[in-house]
């Protein structure tokens, strides 16, 4: 098994949706992408809270193949934030941010972490992105999240951590916006230019889109689902599902490519169906793979 060393936020988040409420619940997208990896392999969280996330850290994460030795607890209040999601759950607005300990959060990584053979690299300011990437030696995957917020204020620092990218997971408007380019398959091609080879294009309820490194593309739609509660940490529970597949497959080939893109996209399936962690918490491996099975037939069709 090939551990994944991953780098994020753990955070308290309040979500407001047309279904109903919740106040101060667990989120962040490590805990978000560790929860869903740590079904594949083990996940080593390089993270920071402040004493108030007190028993949350036992309630959320023991007992799962994650290891915490590199999450610290600092005197400070944890990262916080509110979003707020329209009728159609696809527009999202954030109603603050309040940084807390994650304002002077440098990561470290321990030294039993440093030959981590994956690294996940979730939505942090480009710099400490590199921070991370010098700490850890020659991984044989790099993944990494970005967001509008760096594309549009640290473009330099962002081009510089992603020549050392393999794996970007970003959204539609994100790639369209990094590229500078409306077609997205033309801003794909511009943006593996930049460096990663694999470029993961998620579109939400509409699924994913996946340049190969062979060429090409594949493409996922969402599990068509009644109950969607909270859409909150999809993107990151899809990175922990793809990427904790690959990292136990020890495959890179088109096909486990494609297989990755859908256990990601069953997790992420899974994640938006309560409120915070809650459905993560409770699924089973069983559900997983009867899920990823659903995928099959929803996509399959015979030739002519
Ligand atoms: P997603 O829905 O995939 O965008 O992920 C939402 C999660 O990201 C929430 O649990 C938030 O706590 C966390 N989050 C929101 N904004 C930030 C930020 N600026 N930096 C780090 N984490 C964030």
């Amino acid at each position: 098994m090939n551990p994944i060393l991953a780098v994020g936020s753990v955070a308290f988040d309040s979500i407001k949706t047309p279904f109903g409420e919740a106040n101060r619940v667990v989120g962040g997208a490590a805990t978000y992408f560790a929860l869903a990896a740590s079904f594949f392999t083990e996940v080593r969280i390089v993270a920071v809270v402040g004493e108030d996330f007190g028993a949350n850290t036992q309630k959320v994460f023991a007992g799962r193949n994650i290891d915490l030795t590199g999450l610290e607890t600092v005197p400070g209040e944890t990262f916080r934030w509110k979003g707020e999601y329209g009728f159609d759950l696809n527009s999202r607005e954030t109603i603050y941010t309040h940084l807390n300990v994650f304002e002077q959060f440098k990561p470290k990584i321990p030294a039993s972490h440093r030959s981590s053979p994956f690294v996940f690299l979730g939505n942090i300011h480009p710099t400490l992105q590199a921070d991370v990437l010098d700490q850890v030696e020659k991984p044989r995957l790099v993944a990494a999240d970005t967001m509008n917020y760096w594309i549009e204020r640290t473009p330099e620092d962002l081009q510089r951590v992603l020549r050392r990218v393999d794996v970007l997971l970003i959204n539609d408007s994100e790639a369209r916006e990094l590229a500078g380019e409306t077609n997205l398959v033309k801003a794909a091609r511009k943006v593996q230019a930049m460096g990663p080879k694999t470029l993961v294009i998620k579109r939400g309820e509409h699924g994913v889109l996946m340049t190969r490194p062979s060429g090409g593309f594949f493409s996922a739609p969402a599990m068509p689902l009644e109950e969607v509660f909270d859409p909150t940490g999809a993107g990151d529970t899809f990175a922990g599902g793809f990427l904790g597949y690959l990292a136990s497959c020890e495959n890179r080939d088109d096909a486990s490519l494609a297989r990755a893109i859908i256990y990601g996209s069953t997790l992420a399936s899974f994640a938006v169906e309560d409120f915070s962690v809650d459905r993560l918490l409770r699924v089973t491996k069983d559900e997983i793979d009867a899920r990823f099975q659903e995928f099959k037939k929803l996509t399959h069709f015979d030739a002519i």
